[in-house]
């Protein structure tokens, strides 16, 4: 059966929703294409299964301080499989929720993987479809890497089919969906190894982050094996065993997670058939439209391989729809000044320019820094001590705030209102004006005083 459309999206992730949702509210008719659960990673293996996770791991941290406030828990136990059934459920629920609200708003979902048999021709089972727009969301996976043995491990897709809990873990690499999971199974009760390619994890974010995070992960126990690269992996009758290059072993393993990249979806669109680019990594470039090489093509969220958001992709989907149904010509998406959280513990939550990024766009004569480091109220007097770390960086005589980061309890809501401020172009002397809110963590964030000469980290 052929049949055409104003809009075709493939991919019925954050992106591909968002825009399909969008498109057809202006009128358009709309189909979009999706192979497994409607929701993409975000609802199915992201960050709503992730943040359920982390709220059980911050009950548990929660459970580990009532003592010192007086409150005695009798047992401190982890049903695994409660979690998980709670979890799934709340993602089934979501599933459920979104694929109503498509049909609802008249987008009509088809099942099935899609792939381009023309420029704006695409194949899903026997049918082919056609339409004016094609739109690609179709997100990415995880990487495994070729290396002896790297079957026995799993990637965040298999962390959340765990049935039980793993006791004895290695997580190897450095961006934030290793520090995230570590973090987690660290409060949940397992023993956690992280194996880093590098000196550091999270090298992209400001130095204080990454610093604060690994003082604070190393004292709840996790190990960190930096600097190493890993030779083969081998399944022995006491569990997984982990060689490294330099011949070092990390053995009697029930787990070992591979948390090091994800590479686009492109891979299986036969995006020959329509003449679009993709970069070496798989990725499809884009201009400030999200439109690609070929007229009429697009692509949005994680296969454009800018910042790997749902928000991010949401909010691409929608501007694009804006343009190209709502009469909204020039609509586009701002992609400076995007906040960000990583469910750590604790968690950071982060804005704008790292310092050394200020400096390279400034000139470090141009760059100030004010910073504060903190132990939050409510660890006052609790055994397991947990800190608070801040940094505004500002530039020129107006001080205005090119980057916020915090680390600390509360990073993660706190940096919403924040990141409003830094959109604005908001100055220190408006931070200053602000009255605080006390006592809160934030409030540190408006009575910063005394600052110092920024340095480049290179
Ligand atoms: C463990 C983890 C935690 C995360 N936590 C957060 C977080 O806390 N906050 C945050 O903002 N972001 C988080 N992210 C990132 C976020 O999930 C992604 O940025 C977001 O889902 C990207 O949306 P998308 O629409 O580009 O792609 P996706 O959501 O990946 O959707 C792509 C869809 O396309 C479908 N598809 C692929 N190929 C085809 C085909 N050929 N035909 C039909 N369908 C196809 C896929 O099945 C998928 O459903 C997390 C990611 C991971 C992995």
């Amino acid at each position: 059966m052929n049949r055409h459309f104003d809009l075709l999206v493939i991919g019925g992730g954050s992106g591909g929703v968002a825009m399909s949702n969008r498109a057809s509210s202006y009128g358009a008719k709309c189909a979009l294409i999706e192979s497994g659960r409607i929701g993409g990673t975000c609802v199915n293996v992201g960050c709503v299964p992730k943040k359920v996770m982390w709220n059980g791991a911050n009950l548990m941290h929660a459970i580990e301080d009532a003592p010192d406030y007086g409150i005695s828990i009798a047992s401190q136990k982890l049903d695994w499989v409660t979690l998980r059934r709670q979890r799934d459920q709340h993602v089934l629920d979501l599933n459920g929720i979104y694929e109503r609200n498509l049909i609802k708003n008249g987008v009509e979902l088809i099942h099935g993987t899609a792939r381009f048999v023309g420029p704006k021709t695409i194949k899903a089972g026997t049918d082919t479809f056609t339409a004016e727009h094609v739109v690609v969301a179709v997100g990415g996976r995880p990487i495994v890497p070729e290396l002896p043995g790297a079957g026995f491990g799993i990637t965040s897709d298999g962390f959340f089919e765990l049935a039980a809990q793993p006791m004895k873990v290695a997580v190897v690499g450095g961006g934030y969906t290793a520090v995230e999971i570590a973090g987690l199974l660290r409060a949940l009760g397992s023993e956690v190894t992280m194996l880093l390619r590098r000196a550091h994890f999270l090298n992209d974010f400001d130095p204080m982050l990454r610093e604060e995070l690994m003082a604070q992960m190393q004292a709840d126990g996790i190990g960190v094996i930096a600097q190493t690269k890993i030779a083969k992996v081998e399944k022995t009758p006491s569990g997984l065993r982990i060689t490294q290059e330099n011949g070092e072993v990390v053995e009697g393993l029930d787990g070992l997670l591979w948390a090091i990249g994800r590479r686009p979806n492109t891979d299986r669109l036969d995006l020959r058939a329509t003449g679009v680019a993709v970069d070496p990594a798989g990725a499809i470039p884009t201009d400030a439209y999200q439109a690609t090489n070929v007229a009429g093509i697009y692509a949005i969220g994680d296969v454009i391989g800018k910042l790997d958001l749902t928000p991010v992709a949401i909010a691409a989907g929608r501007r694009l729809a804006d343009r190209l149904f709502g009469g909204m010509k020039d609509r586009k998406l701002d992609y400076q000044n995007i906040a960000t959280v990583l469910f750590t513990h604790p968690p950071i939550g982060t804005v704008g320019m790292t310092e050394d990024e200020a400096v390279k766009a400034h000139g470090a004569a141009e760059v100030k820094v004010y910073e504060t480091r903190f132990t939050p109220m409510y660890h006052a007097f609790t055994r397991r001590k947990v800190k608070c770390a801040m940094k505004l960086v500002v530039t020129g005589e107006t001080e205005k705030i090119v980057g916020c980061h915090v680390i600390g309890p509360g990073a993660d809501e706190l940096m919403q209102g924040f990141a409003v401020a830094v959109h604005m172009g908001a100055t220190k002397r408006d931070f200053d004006d602000t009255v605080a809110i006390h006592p809160t963590v934030a409030e540190e964030l408006v009575t910063m005083r005394g600052s110092r000469d920024a340095v480049a980290q290179g």
